[in-house]
């Protein structure tokens, strides 16, 4: 197939350049200009997601588009932040422009329709050759002092997860060929791995109302670790309480799967920490959203993190989540 060579310009203007709303000077100059709402603190976040690592290199482009996008919304989601602004530097192999314009197409109809979902304007970002890599930088806005952080859990308060654990994992064990999954079970469990839901409207609805707050992109147990290190306090799960899909729960008598739950990581769902006083209204809001919310646990004094079985025994993992430099 032959087409014509996109210039660096060309590619900009093709297929990221769009008309966006409340950005004073977007793509096209040296630098972008917005204005933040009087009285609101910025929140800047960035993620990378490099090929190979974080996705294969015949990654769906629509999707790989809209998880870059996505994993960076659920920043803002765990700070409790509206996502705003955000910017897109693609490291881009030469021969991707040349011979896959629809690599291109479909990757920024991936991000861009995921960005009008929860109005983000993309006002800039960067364009260059090379490994495929793609940088996100997204900037959202809390009230003044009104954020989510990790550094906030007290004794006594629940633990408490939104949506279910573990799908995303299954899913890329089943793609490296590690666990079988039927076609069914892989219907379910993809989406998770691919497409992954943040939740952005959950996180601002809990400025007010957690103590502390995370996303879990790394499995619950390293995620859930960091906001105990953070808090200098120790947890307490309970097994049967973490939140599993059918296929989950079928798979759960395998090490394999529970490994996927706790530890597997690619959730993006929020783990926060909440006074007991606060468990009903989190209920509703959980009824109003429909995201299903779960209390797994309760954060204790000391340190130290143990997750108790249904017969009252302590489960060993050998490894708490995804680090890029220890595994
Ligand atoms: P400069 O050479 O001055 O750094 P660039 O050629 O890198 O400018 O970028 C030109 C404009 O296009 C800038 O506004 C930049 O933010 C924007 N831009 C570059 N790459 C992207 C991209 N992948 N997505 C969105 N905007 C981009
Ligand atoms: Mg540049």
């Amino acid at each position: 197939m032959s087409q014509t060579k996109l210039s660096e310009f060309d590619i900009i203007q093709r297929y990221f350049k769009r008309p966006v709303a409340d950005v004073d000077l977007g793509i096209g100059d040296d630098a972008a200009v917005v204005s933040p709402t009087p009285d609101m603190q910025l929140v800047v976040s960035a993620d990378t997601l490099v090929s190979g690592r974080h996705f294969f290199e015949n990654a769906d482009p629509y999707k790989l588009g809209y998880k870059s996008l996505a994993v960076n919304l659920s920043d803002m989601a765990a700070m409790g932040a509206k996502p705003r602004w955000v910017m897109l530097s693609l490291t881009l192999p030469e021969n991707l422009n040349e011979t896959h314009p629809v690599w291109l197409s479909q990757f920024a109809s991936g991000f861009l329709d995921l960005a009008r979902t929860y109005q983000v304007a993309l006002i800039g970002g960067d364009t260059t050759g090379g490994a495929l890599n793609i940088c996100v930088q997204i900037m959202g806005e809390v009230r003044e002092k009104r954020y989510l952080r990790r550094d906030g859990a007290k004794p006594g308060d629940d633990i408490w997860v939104s949506g279910y654990l573990g799908d995303a994992a299954l899913a890329l064990k089943h793609t490296l060929g590690i666990i079988r999954l039927s076609q069914s079970e892989m219907n379910h469990c993809m989406p998770a791995l691919h497409t992954p839901k943040a939740r952005v409207e959950l996180g601002q609805h809990l400025v007010d109302l957690a103590h502390s707050a995370i996303d879990i992109s790394d499995g619950l147990l390293a995620d859930l670790g960091h906001i105990l290190t953070c808090s200098t306090c120790a947890a307490e799960i309970k097994l049967d309480a973490v939140p599993c899909s059918r296929v989950m729960k079928q798979h759960m008598s395998s090490s394999l799967a529970l490994e996927c739950l706790l530890t597997g990581g690619d959730d993006y769902e929020l783990c926060f920490t909440a006074p007991k006083n606060n468990n009903s209204v989190i209920e509703q809001i959980s009824q109003v959203l429909r995201v299903p919310l779960s209390v797994i646990g309760e954060i204790k004094q000391g340190t130290g993190l143990s997750v108790i079985d249904a017969q009252g025994k302590e489960v060993i993992m050998q490894k708490k989540g995804y680090d890029h430099f220890a595994t």
